[in-house]
């Protein structure tokens, strides 16, 4: 999934999402509700007819924007407290209250309000954070199958915590299948860990869920940590990664991804990723986009941005294939190999 923070994927049109052929997008609860803020999304009927978006929208419940606040947030048993990054006033989101939102919103898919951990906090810590999301993930089913009843159509996820202690993931766990929700996450990977230790973490986290519902790793999108999901099992993942560092001039290619700012770059006349088939590819030059890059002008994000959405999107399309057709440890083994052997 693209992430569209601002109810947009940063520097794509609609027209080229679907003509790449994304069928879902993630947008971000906290930033909508604070800005447009929800009493125009109401009038506009919902996310998907303000930003003309007719696929799928997943939105996440806003605990992370949240919980990246700190010191400007409380966390208390009813819900959290915290301060707009924008222009200080205070609000409070509670499990009942994201459930609502997002309804507002019309996600298809919405998620929990969770408590997010970070990497190195201790078993104590991490069991009061995963109580206290058990505790909201029974509010907020609560809530969503009220709304449910009303002809909301959107689908509530669970999310695992734990942090990094088996027996907490396996408590976790344990709960959202009891919760037995349409799907489940598992968040708080990829938070600053080693790639041994996320993979580690994934692998037992996801063997715990059922194999009927999608499961759903939040946040991570480069190449090798998507094919180690899938081969987890992982239905589903996001992160801005594709779009963030399209934006900064670096871009994916089967040979590992690479800078197009180098000086090396100024007479490469050959495209970004000569395996790659995408419009940006198949028009464009090295030497164009870094001349774009160096005289900041903005097509430079929208090309690099395509580009790396539409190599993302194809990385998973051929993963499917792959799984379909029983082959897929030996793609991913050979998509590995020249890629990992071409970095820069
Ligand atoms: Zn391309």
């Amino acid at each position: 999934m693209p992430v569209g923070t601002n109810g947009t994927v940063k520097a794509i049109t609609r027209d080229d999402l679907e003509a790449i052929g994304f069928e879902i997008i993630l947008s971000n609860t906290y930033h909508l509700y604070l800005r447009p803020g929800m009493e125009v999304i109401s009038a506009a009927r919902g996310l998907h007819s303000f930003m003309s978006w007719p696929q799928n929208i997943l939105t996440d419940s806003g605990g992370f924007q949240v919980f990246s606040l700190a010191p400007y947030r409380k966390i208390r048993d009813e819900g959290v407290e915290f301060r707009s990054h924008l222009d200080g006033s205070t609000h409070r989101l509670t499990p009942e209250g994201v459930v609502e939102i997002q309804a507002l919103l019309g996600s298809d898919i919405q998620m929990q309000l969770d408590v997010c951990t970070s990497w190195g906090i201790s078993h104590k810590e991490s069991l009061e954070a995963l109580t206290i999301t058990a505790d909201w993930l029974g509010r907020a089913k609560k809530t969503w199958e009220e709304k449910t009843g009303m002809g909301y159509a959107g689908k509530l996820f669970a999310i695992v915590q734990g942090n990094f202690y088996k027996d907490l993931r396996t408590q976790s766990a344990a709960l959202a299948i009891e919760a037995d929700t349409p799907g489940i996450a598992i968040g708080g990977l990829s938070v600053g860990e080693e790639t041994d230790v996320f993979l580690e973490y994934l692998a037992y986290t996801a063997a715990l869920l059922p194999g009927n519902k999608p499961r759903y790793v939040m946040g991570i999108g480069t190449p090798q940590y998507i094919l180690a999901a899938i081969e987890q099992g992982i239905d589903m993942f996001d992160c801005v990664l594709p779009t963030r560092t399209g934006r900064t001039g670096r871009v994916f290619t089967h040979h590992g991804d690479i800078s197009i700012k180098r000086a090396d770059r100024e007479f490469d006349f050959g495209p970004i990723d000569p395996l790659c088939a995408c419009k940006v590819c198949r028009t464009y030059s090295r030497a164009y986009l870094r001349h774009l890059f160096k005289t900041q002008e903005i097509l430079c994000s929208m090309l690099a941005s395509y580009h790396n959405l539409y190599f993302l999107h194809h990385l998973v399309t051929d993963a499917r294939s792959a799984i379909e057709e029983n082959r897929f440890l030996s793609f991913k083994k050979d998509f590995l190999s020249l890629y990992t052997g071409g970095n820069e």
